[in-house]
């Protein structure tokens, strides 16, 4: 077997990596460069890419993150894409409510632990802690060598007891580990991130300085940092509401502990903002709001809502609730990274908050393994060769981890 990094060796996003056994060939993630829009990126040079009749068995996906499907809908069809149940559920889900959202025609689903083949690769997914939900390392074998691809990882997410059900029976042997490194360059070795168990208790202190709405820019799509949100909100007595978009991603994820308004989760409720309606009917699932019943929060109640609600907004959703005068005495929270706070529409989201005399604190924490965790995975898997992906600090991995071997993208390996 052998392999190529097409993208990633020496940054974050663009995922994409080769395998290739006996004249076959998969690839595992196809991912949208952070950089870059979809309409000018172009694939990698993948041989053949550009015909359909290419030998390309497959592409096999860690998790339903752009940076690590975006380019998938550029490659001629058909192929068959591999990829976790609810991941597939959830990339359905938010296809009508995200621009540019998008769902393989041809999915293939898998479960954790559950091995399967593709040609003459047996591919076995490891269920992972990460922001991304339903997200895999991916285990693959061909001709007696092993790969394992970390993809997105961390331990310090709600799901920490999956990265220790990993480190107590990693597989082995493996010949290559391809692991992330997004947290090399970004924190100090020593550091560790704060959980999520964290989180929720910061947003429970500021919920308790809250007369008013406590309104949380989050991502509904993380579903770790959902839960916290719920969570705080439920210890502060206080109900969670979310748009349709976010009542759709919740009930995609299809897992009873997880919030959402259906079931006996009568805490939390559906608030759809004018712009969303029109998107409803515009987009022909104005039908969604069936399902709503006996959850909504109507525009003319909102205000007298506000004092026991939590609610998790997209920047645009303020204005909204500044007219139907719901912001009275609110508070806001920007719970995803920081660096997008100096980007649209977080530059938008600050001055709106400010304009309104509304208090803004950031409260987040990593979605990816910080330096401990990653010292703590690759010693579990202790491979022949820990080759750098997904991160841009390839040359710091051997200072930090052993048999580190860097291959920069379009470099092939034989293993
Ligand atoms: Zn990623
Ligand atoms: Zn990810």
């Amino acid at each position: 077997m052998k392999f190529c990094i097409h993208r990633g060796s020496d940054q974050i996003g663009g995922s994409c990596v080769e395998l290739e056994h006996g004249g076959e060939r998969i690839l595992v993630d196809l991912g949208l460069p952070l950089d870059q829009e979809f309409d000018t990126a172009d694939l990698p040079p993948i041989e053949g890419s550009e015909r359909s009749n290419s030998k390309i068995l497959a592409v096999l996906l860690s998790h339903s993150h752009r940076d690590h499907w975006g380019l998938l809908p550029k490659l001629p069809l058909p192929i068959d894409v591999y990829l976790g149940r609810k991941a597939l559920s959830m990339m359905t889900a938010a296809r009508p409510f995200v621009p540019g959202g998008y769902v393989p025609e041809r999915a293939v689903t898998y479960q954790d632990r559950v091995p399967f083949n593709v040609g003459p690769f047996e591919v076995t997914p490891y269920l992972a802690d990460h922001s991304g939900f339903d997200a895999y390392s991916l285990l693959i074998r061909a001709g007696g060598k092993t790969i394992l691809y970390s993809g997105d990882i961390r331990s310090h997410g709600r799901k920490a007891a999956l990265f220790q059900k990993f480190l107590a029976d990693a597989p082995a042997p493996v010949d290559v580990l391809l692991m992330e490194g997004s947290s090399l360059g970004r924190l100090p070795r020593e550091r560790r991130f704060e959980t999520e168990t964290d989180i929720e208790q910061r947003l429970v202190e500021v919920l308790s300085a809250t007369e008013g709405m406590l309104v949380v820019a989050c991502s509904v799509q993380n579903i770790d940092r959902v839960v916290s949100v719920y969570r705080a909100a439920k210890r502060s007595g206080r109900q969670l509401l979310v748009d349709a978009y976010g009542a759709e991603i919740l009930k995609a994820t299809d897992t009873a502990s997880i919030p959402k308004p259906s079931g006996d989760w009568d805490d939390v409720k559906v608030y759809i903002p004018q712009f969303q309606r029109r998107l409803l009917v515009r987009n022909g699932i104005a039908h969604l709001v069936d399902s709503y019943k006996g959850r909504r929060i109507f525009p003319e109640k909102l205000s007298g809502q506000a004092s026991k609600s939590v609610m998790i907004v997209r920047p645009w959703m303020l204005t909204d609730l500044q007219e139907v005068g719901a912001l009275e005495g609110a508070r806001a929270v920007w719970s995803q990274w920081e660096g997008y706070l100096t980007s649209e529409p977080g530059v938008a989201f600050t001055e709106k908050c400010k304009a309104l005399d509304i208090p803004l604190e950031t409260i987040h924490t990593s979605g990816h393994a910080d330096i401990h965790a990653l010292q703590q995975y690759a010693a579990a898997v202790n491979p022949v060769r820990l080759v750098p992906i997904h991160t841009f600090f390839p040359s710091q991995f051997s200072e930090l981890f052993a048999n580190v071997e860097l291959s920069p993208d379009g470099n092939w390996v034989e293993i």
